[in-house]
């Protein structure tokens, strides 16, 4: 009696738990048992997606002509959980954490510490096998550009996501090789008849006219020598540097040609660079709204054309697509020296989707998101698509060719368009796509043409920081020594380039980065750097 009294509880038990399962995995699709899937399949069947859009896409994804088209061809129907861009997080990470898990999320936004956590605790499941069998597209991919394979690999060996690749440009001729580009007023510079500084002697001396040669003629002081946004990427001024050493990026990050890894904010140069900005200061020729200024702010003056130099990554978001001004060329510092820093920025992102551990039909979902990454859907998943009479598209699709050709914007913001068209997902656009399989992007195309003449020529370093995927303890570790040290990198500059000092402070300062974890720190990124270059 004990005996069966012992099996009917165990079994009820697990009749709860299974209950419980369904209940609480009932997002994702049931088993449909199919192997050796060619699309579009016989009979239709659903897969539960979450993912993510624009508040202007829209509210249901299968309302664009990109997912109609997908659905028609694999014959998948998509049922999506679709949240805004502003609360998907919070709502993504109430669906996984309350167990009712989907088949997979869709521009999953994952973090490198999140997608470890996720599989840590079981709730995605590692690709790198599908990827090998199922996914031909993709293993392309990565075979033509290894990089990114080791780039998606976690610290043991396994793949846990699908990645999102744009590139722009490849190695130097990046597009995200220098972000806070300076542009220099070329009207005020021809009213009062200099010329481009090329040495930042002559920058000084140029700042100084704008200041007190009234170039805008009204009879007010009223230009802006210099302004940028201080620690604002590519509205930041640490382009500057480069005229001292190795200079200066957003994450204080360069390699040696040998590959060493150099936190620049530890080197001598910097401590220049600092001082010349000191210098400027004192001379009143650096917006005094520098330090604080939010975007607003800036964009204003700027719009007012009240700037003679100032920072950002398009001149055609602050002062407009016009000739007032001009690219300004790397400096010469004091030893004669030209350097342009390269940033560590590419297009990648590594968690852009991922397969839940509820997921029972693996081949069919893995064959579904490998029709992203084919080249022609990829640059349509990323920018939109073509032929949609209801709206304005991106492109136009040239049969004969197989290549997708981008359209006049007609003043459409192309940002909108994007994000009205697009699906973002996981995909990969290679530099050698552009001319064959698609056109580049109008706005990329000038910039990338203006750095490969003004800046590229510079660029002395031959090796940037990877995107190197560190290990939960490493991301721990780095995670609370950038918190405090990289704040007081920043506290210091900003002190030192209002109020001098460099120079008697920079011993201790020195010593602080190192209590801080300054050395940690680079034996950490060493470690991830060697073993993401083998
Ligand atoms: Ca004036």
């Amino acid at each position: 009696m004990k005996n069966v009294m012992k099996v009917v509880t165990t079994s009820f038990a697990v009749a709860m738990l299974l209950t419980g399962c369904s209940e609480k995995s009932n997002t994702a699709a049931q088993d449909y048992k199919l192997s050796n899937v060619t699309f579009p399949l016989k009979e239709k069947v659903t897969l539960h997606f979450i993912t993510q859009s624009s508040p202007l896409a829209p509210a249901d994804p299968n309302k664009k002509l990109i997912y109609q088209r997908l659905e028609k061809e694999t014959g998948v129907k998509i049922d999506f959980k679709n949240y805004t861009s502003d609360s998907f997080k919070e709502k993504r990470n109430l669906a996984m954490a309350s167990g009712e898990l989907p088949d997979a999320i869709l521009d999953a936004g994952y973090s490198d510490y999140e997608l470890l956590k996720l599989a840590k605790d079981g709730a995605i499941v590692p690709v790198e096998d599908l990827i090998e069998k199922y996914m031909p597209n993709l293993k392309k991919v990565l075979q033509e550009a290894p990089e990114y394979k080791s780039m998606i690999t976690a610290p043991d060996g396994h793949i846990y996501s699908f990645p999102w690749i744009e590139e722009l440009g490849t190695g130097k001729e990046r597009i995200q090789s220098v972000d806070d580009t300076p542009w220099i007023n070329k009207e005020w510079l021809n009213k009062l008849g200099l010329k481009m500084p090329t040495t930042t002697d002559e920058l000084e001396k140029v700042l100084i006219a704008f200041k007190t040669k009234d170039p805008n003629g009204n009879g007010k002081a009223d230009e802006i020598p210099m302004s940028f946004v201080n620690n604002h990427g590519g509205e930041d001024m640490s382009f500057l540097f480069g005229s001292f050493g190795l200079g200066d990026n957003g994450d204080h990050t360069v390699v040696s040609n040998d590959g060493k890894v150099i936190n620049t904010a530890a080197q001598d140069g910097y401590k220049e660079g600092v001082k010349f900005l000191n210098k400027l200061y004192k001379e009143k020729l650096i917006d005094v709204e520098a330090f604080q200024q939010d975007w607003n702010t800036y964009l204003s003056k700027g719009k007012d054309n009240r700037y003679g130099l100032y920072f950002t990554w398009d001149k055609a978001n602050i002062t407009g697509m016009n000739d007032k001004y001009d690219l300004m060329g790397p400096l010469a510092g004091p030893n004669g020296q030209v350097n342009v820093t390269r940033t560590n920025g590419m297009g990648f992102d590594r968690g852009r989707m991922v397969i839940s551990s509820a997921n029972k039909n693996l081949e069919l979902t893995a064959k579904w998101i490998d029709k992203l990454y084919d080249p022609l859907q990829s640059v349509q998943d990323n920018w939109g698509t073509y032929g949609d009479k209801n709206q304005q598209n991106i492109f136009e699709y040239d049969e004969s060719k197989k290549m997708l050709k981008h359209l006049p914007l007609d003043g459409a913001a192309p940002v909108e368009i994007r994000q009205k068209t697009n699906i973002g997902g996981p995909l990969a656009i290679l530099d050698e796509y552009y001319g064959k399989v698609t056109t580049k992007p109008d706005d990329a195309a000038w910039r990338l043409d203006l750095l490969k003449k003004v800046m590229m020529p510079h660029m002395t370093a031959e090796n940037t920081y990877p995107n190197v995927f560190f290990s939960l303890q490493e991301l721990d570790k780095l995670s609370s020594i950038e918190t405090n040290m990289n704040a007081y990198i920043d506290r210091k500059r900003a002190e030192w380039i209002a109020n001098g000092k460099a120079d008697q402070e920079w011993g201790a300062y020195l010593k602080e980065l190192d209590r801080l974890g300054l050395q940690e720190w680079l034996k950490i990124k060493q470690s991830g750097y060697d073993r993401t270059k083998k």
